[in-house]
């Protein structure tokens, strides 16, 4: 008995010690990012750039997984699953935060199956149509869309994206319900927009305002409280008549629970690295979006803000009564 505990305590020790190396090394090998959204859309595009640069940074090559569907609750799930070692990493934004409300029989606990790494950039949303649509403003946009329900459809990334809150948002604003056509990500929704297979979408600048600038798609108005300087002439939604209509999308970087917090700070400080990149700085701002500030780009910073928006947003989906399940 004496001898099991000496050498359960032994494995103990061991197993704590060479849990510290390992974080020491870390990373030795490559590190996977999942997006759960699919490749090419505005999820994918944030993770890509900081992926690049924290590569870099930690000496490892950071490899990017599009694990869309489901709103981004299949992604999110997979990681939940994996090793807590750090080599499995997540890429979400917001729907993390209102997933865990719309989606009854979640396969993981969100405020519990994670670790945090820290905030990475908050993002503005734009409504945007095919490019021959006929509204010229979000005032005729409106008119229409009341007037042309049961034949306008939305484009969305699944229930709990993004895309899905901004719809739900824009249906409830203007008291009309359209029919919605759900994508593993908006970069398919993106080619379908382009292709005018799909009329409307709600969608982050980081994948809208290339098209917007290249006159490809057509853009009502930006969900930001100010105008954007990557697109100046867009009214925010306050300006075009739908103040309730404001909303950011943030971004967050997590890791399954248990992953050692000497590795999560490591990577926290790669992110704070990674957010200071002049390359990162000047693509975010062409795309409309800023880094977030050291301090948010934290555990603590992250863990704060899931907590708080799932506080915020489990009421209004209630009162909304719509659930992903
Ligand atoms: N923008 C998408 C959303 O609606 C996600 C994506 O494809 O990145 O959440």
């Amino acid at each position: 008995m004496h001898k099991l505990s000496i050498s359960l305590a032994a494995t103990a020790v061991f197993a704590l010690v060479s849990g510290t190396a390992s974080a020491q090394g870390y990373p030795e090998r490559s590190i996977t990012m999942v997006v759960p959204f699919a490749a090419g859309g505005p999820t994918d595009t944030v993770t890509r750039l900081v992926a690049e640069s924290m590569s870099k940074d930690l000496g490892q090559q950071i490899i990017v997984e599009n694990v869309g569907g489901a709103g981004g609750t299949l992604g999110a799930s997979q990681v939940a699953k994996a090793e807590p070692d750090g080599y499995t990493l997540l890429l979400h934004h917001i729907g993390m935060a209102t997933s865990a409300t719309l989606y009854r029989k979640l396969p993981y606990d969100t405020l519990n199956a994670f670790e945090y790494v820290g905030l990475v950039t908050d993002v503005p949303m734009t409504i945007v149509a095919k490019k021959d649509f006929e509204p010229t403003d979000l005032k005729g946009l409106i008119e229409y869309v009341k007037a042309n329900a049961d034949k306008v459809s939305l484009a969305n990334a699944g229930i709990g994206a993004a895309s899905h809150l901004c719809g739900m948002l824009l249906m409830s604003e203007i008291k009309t319900s359209l029919v919605t056509v759900p994508y593993k990500g908006t970069g398919p929704a993106m080619t379908d927009l382009l292709g005018g297979q799909v009329d409307l979408m709600c969608d982050q600048t980081t994948n809208t305002t290339k098209q917007i600038k290249g006159g490809t798609i057509k853009a009502y108005a930006v969900t930001s409280a100010k105008r954007l300087d990557a697109l100046p002439d867009l009214p925010t939604v306050a300006e075009a008549g739908l103040p309730g209509l404001q909303v950011g999308i943030w971004h967050g970087i997590y890791a399954p629970k248990g992953t050692p917090a000497e590795i999560t700070e490591k990577l926290s400080a790669s992110l704070q690295k990674a957010l200071k990149d002049p390359n990162i700085i000047s693509r975010f701002g062409e795309l409309g979006t800023v880094p977030v500030t050291d301090a948010e780009a934290t555990p603590a910073g992250l863990k704060t803000k899931l907590e708080s928006e799932v506080t915020r947003w489990k009421p209004i989906i209630e009162a909304a009564g719509q659930y992903a399940d």
